[in-house]
């Protein structure tokens, strides 16, 4: 048993009521201390009895927020090309922790001949005794067959596996339309939310044959060969699979203004179509790719970053609630050394480079920076698409994602006045760059708690590894909603 008191004048705090619907605009923060208790809240006082509690945590001229969910990130995955994925669940965990989250849902990926099951044993063995925060896992689906759809997957989302993941590109991953119609079919017959990598193949393949046959393969034709047509385009047909079997779906790491119009056209005619964007569609640019050498690979990611004034337009869908959450898409390589991008690759080629970019430690920091702290947004929409959506779309609400009694002690402190340089050398993750170096922010996260223990503080990593539990998550929100 441990008491703790969360204590402060003056302070700040957001609350979001466990019963604030997911649209709604959430209350505005208030003043008030913390009560913890076996790592749940238990009270939110004007006035905590302070000499009660084991540990009082001064957040004086700090701002508590709900810790950070991260719902799209990649950890431990076997990975496409040949570079290796540099994070484990403890380096992973570790890094999301420094950076103000507090749970991460990493995808668990079927390699070929696994079942579902045999895939998420896998995960589980990764992560148990190595993560430093809570996780989940969204199951990555490749082989949509009558057992899988009929018998693995409702087994598994009664096991607190409720979110599932098809891609509409990459060998080995893509389902054509018809499996994708079954994938929807099963996914409305059982209560799944299915996520969407939506680009179209065949473009890519076609466009990118075009280009290696002039030779024109440098790091910036990735933009070209994965053309905001292709993701449009896809985005539209993943709109429109989900329309015909009349079922939810969630667009992942929508990088184009012109995807984001074909799900503000949809969420117009009323369908249940979610999405989100990334950091690194807002913060980077087609111009990154022209840096010299193999600086200008750091940014190959899929979809790529698109041109200078395209962040604009995705700022509006933030704005906008088109979309409901910024996610890292946290895919981290090693440039140097074996298993790294350089020797992977072999050559300056945008299709040789395992694409993706890592971003789990400067989510929180960049959105509050630029967004919070610039007039982009609002601090509760910040929360909003950092936490509270994410704990709603993937069935964690009202456990995670908000401060409110009888909810996880999930909580980071912010300094709103700190002045950071970020540097790869400061971050956790065990990549060797970040594509922000050198980025300046306003406010950092200077202490994150998971369920009443501080894990990270004032530069300090103190989570054990193996403290963090799985989660087994409900039904996503925007399923029970949509079942009505
Ligand atoms: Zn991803």
């Amino acid at each position: 048993m441990s008491e703790q008191t969360v204590r402060s004048r003056p302070w700040l705090t957001t609350i979001f009521s466990s019963r604030t619907e997911l649209w709604q605009p959430p209350p505005i923060p208030f003043e008030a201390d913390i009560a913890i208790k076996d790592g749940k809240i238990i009270a939110l006082l004007e006035d905590a009895p302070v000499s009660s509690a084991d540990e009082v945590i001064d957040a004086t001229n700090r701002l508590v927020l709900p810790g950070g969910i991260e719902g799209h990130c990649h950890i431990a995955e076997p990975f496409f090309g040949g570079a290796k994925l540099a994070d484990d669940f403890r380096s992973g965990s570790i890094a999301a922790a420094c950076g103000g989250t507090t749970t991460i849902i990493p995808f668990a990926q079927q390699i070929p001949g696994m079942t579902l099951r045999q895939a998420l044993d896998d995960y589980h063995a990764k992560a148990t005794g190595e993560a430093v925060i809570d996780y989940g896992f969204h199951m990555i689906l490749s082989n949509p067959d009558k057992q899988m759809l009929g018998q693995e997957l409702p087994a598994l989302i009664a096991d607190g596996y409720t979110s599932f993941k098809v891609y509409m590109t990459y060998d080995g991953l893509r389902m054509e339309d018809n499996q994708i119609l079954d994938v929807l079919a099963a996914a409305r017959a059982h209560g799944a939310f299915i996520m969407v990598h939506c680009e179209n193949d065949h473009c890519i393949s076609w466009l990118a044959e075009q280009l290696e046959r002039k030779g024109d393969v440098g790091p910036e034709k990735m933009g070209v060969a994965h053309g905001p047509v292709a993701e449009r385009e896809a985005t539209h047909r993943a709109i429109s699979l989900s329309e015909v079997v009349d079922t939810p779906i969630f667009i992942v790491h929508v990088s184009s203004h012109q995807a984001m119009e074909q799900i503000a056209w949809a969420r117009n005619r009323g369908l249940p179509i979610h999405a989100e964007t990334c950091p690194q569609y807002l913060f980077l640019s087609t111009d990154d790719f022209s840096r010299p050498g193999w600086e200008g690979t750091k940014y190959i990611c899929s979809p790529p970053p698109r041109d200078p004034g395209n962040a604009d337009h995705l700022w509006r869908g933030i704005q906008n609630g088109i979309f409901q959450l910024v996610s890292s898409d946290h895919c981290p390589y090693r440039m140097e050394g074996p298993g790294g991008r350089i020797e992977s690759a072999g050559e300056l080629h945008f299709h040789k480079i395992s694409p993706g970019l890592p971003g789990i430690e400067t989510r929180l920091p960049l959105m509050f920076s630029e967004g919070v702290m610039k007039g982009r947004i609002s601090l509760q929409e910040f929360v909003a698409v950092t936490a509270t959506n994410a704990a709603k779309l993937y069935g964690l609400h009202p456990r995670k994602g908000t401060i409110a009694v009888g909810s996880d002690a999930d909580l980071v402190l912010w300094d709103t006045e700190r002045e950071v340089d970020i540097t790869h050398d400061m971050l956790h993750d065990n990549g060797d760059y970040t594509p922000y170096e050198g980025r300046h922010c306003t406010g950092w996260p200077v202490l994150t708690m998971s369920r009443g223990t501080v894990v990270w503080r004032d530069g300090e990593v103190l989570g054990q590894p193996g403290r963090g539990e799985f989660l087994h998550r409900e039904l996503s929100s925007a399923v029970k909603s949509y079942a009505g």
